[in-house]
């Protein structure tokens, strides 16, 4: 069967592309091996981060690398086989983390930022999906003096970018949040205008519900290699083969997987991340979602029940889970607030798809005519699926983008 566009990956990403494809006019097939926000779209904290305008730059300083090369903390850790398999990525990491271009990078991911909530609105209204977004924002508590007066000072200084917040003492704090035990921590910021989703997957199957109603076509299928046909593309799948003018890569950390064959090697690594639920009652819950800023995870009310979320794992897609990591940050979770029952018998795991220099890929592929990708959003990609799917629909519709897509060009990274 012929389509207009086949986009590969029903994350975030691909479902926000294809839905604003099909918003105007184009005849598009969304391709999953799994159903809709059923992979790392699910599974994360369900933040729409407006305040999010830094990056997550690899550590450079003496004592940061001295902290985590020990491998015991609870926001990040790493695994050998991990390292000397993306060790030519981490090295592009590690220099695109010197202070000068994070300057410069940070500039051009504000530009993409700065229309997450307005973009998510649109696909929000026309999915009917109010029931599961909140708008009262998220609180970073910190138990470091030095770096709440940091972060303080951050927040002031982007009051005019329109990123709300309020500073929290202890107190307010606790009214805030009725259940929580605060005594390690000294403060919080209150960041007021980013929104919670209450169950993350779910609102990917509503916008990919709202892509289906207006004649969008989902398979449900595994893409087993991808080859040019023409000026079109032929996508061979384990249930079928498909056929398309465009075809748009947004497979998430798996991207490479598909395009590697066509002499694409971008330089894209995983950074896994666990949640567990746990079952709530009026006194096990929070009102909110509570990120511990020295100890790198998240606590947030979820429709499954209270979802702890932990920091980075660097390690292959496949490699097995290792439940360390998530077990340390229980142990400080439990602190904050008394956690009933585990939900799920096994917690879950999936992988955040980043790019050495912070920065999603998105545009033309740039070797082959009518190919475009959509990958690398990294640790706010849940936030930044809807504008990639404008930018991607403006792009094959020969429109102006809204945002200058030339930091997010493929070609940015010699090899590619
Ligand atoms: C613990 C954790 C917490 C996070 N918290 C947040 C947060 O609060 N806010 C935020 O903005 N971001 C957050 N993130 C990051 C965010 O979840 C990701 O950036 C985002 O989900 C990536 O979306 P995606 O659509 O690119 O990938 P995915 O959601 O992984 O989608 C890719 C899809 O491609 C499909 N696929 C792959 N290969 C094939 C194939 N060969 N054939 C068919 N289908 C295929 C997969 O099945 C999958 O459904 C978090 C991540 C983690 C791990």
């Amino acid at each position: 069967m012929r389509y207009e566009v086949i986009v590969i990956g029903a994350g975030m990403v691909g479902t926000s592309i294809a839905w604003h494809l099909q918003s105007h006019n184009s005849q598009v097939l969304l391709l999953d091996k799994k159903p809709p926000g059923s992979e790392t779209s699910y599974g994360n904290a369900g933040l729409i981060q407006r305040e999010a305008i830094h990056v997550h730059p690899f550590p450079r300083h003496l004592a940061e690398l001295i902290r985590v090369l020990p491998n015991q903390n609870t926001d990040i850790r790493y695994r050998w086989p991990a390292v000397f398999r993306y060790h030519q990525a981490l090295l592009k990491y590690w220099q695109f983390s010197a202070p000068s271009s994070v300057q410069q990078i940070e500039k051009e991911w504000q530009t993409l930022i700065e229309h997450c909530t307005s973009e998510h609105q649109e696909m929000i209204t026309a999915a009917g999906a109010e029931d599961l977004i909140r708008r009262d924002g998220w609180i970073e508590m910190h138990r470091d003096e030095n770096k709440l007066k940091a972060a303080i000072l951050g927040a002031e200084n982007v009051l005019q970018q329109g990123i709300e917040h309020k500073v929290l003492s202890i107190t307010q704090l606790k009214e805030l949040e009725p259940n929580g035990n605060f005594d390690d921590f000294i403060g919080a910021i209150h960041w007021s205008n980013s929104w919670q989703v209450s169950n993350p997957g779910a609102l990917v199957k509503a916008y990919a519900k709202s892509f289906q109603e207006k004649d969008g076509a989902i398979g449900e299928c595994t893409v087993k290699e991808i080859r040019p046909e023409g000026d079109g593309w032929q996508v061979i799948t384990d249930l079928d083969t498909f056929y398309s003018d465009d075809l748009v890569i947004a497979a998430g950390p798996w991207s490479n997987q598909l395009i590697k064959p066509l002499g694409y090697d971008l330089p894209l690594f995983p950074m896994r991340g666990y949640h567990q639920h746990f079952e709530t009652t009026p006194q096990n819950t929070v009102n909110h979602s509570l990120v511990d800023m020295d100890k790198g995870f998240v606590m947030g009310p979820m429709q499954q029940g209270i979802r702890v979320t932990t920091g980075a794992e660097m390690t292959t897609i496949d490699a097995p889970k290792n439940f360390d990591q998530l077990n340390a940050v229980l142990a400080f979770a439990k602190n904050i607030l008394p956690l009933n029952q585990k939900v799920e018998t096994e917690a879950w795991a999936g992988s955040r798809p980043c790019m050495p220099d912070m920065k999603p890929v998105i545009g033309a592929a740039g070797k082959h005519s009518n190919l475009w990708f959509a990958f690398g959003h990294g640790h706010q990609g849940f936030t930044l699926g809807p504008i990639t799917g404008r930018i991607i629909e403006e792009l094959l519709h020969n429109k102006p983008t809204v945002v200058d897509i030339e930091p997010f060009d493929a070609q940015r990274f010699s090899n590619a």
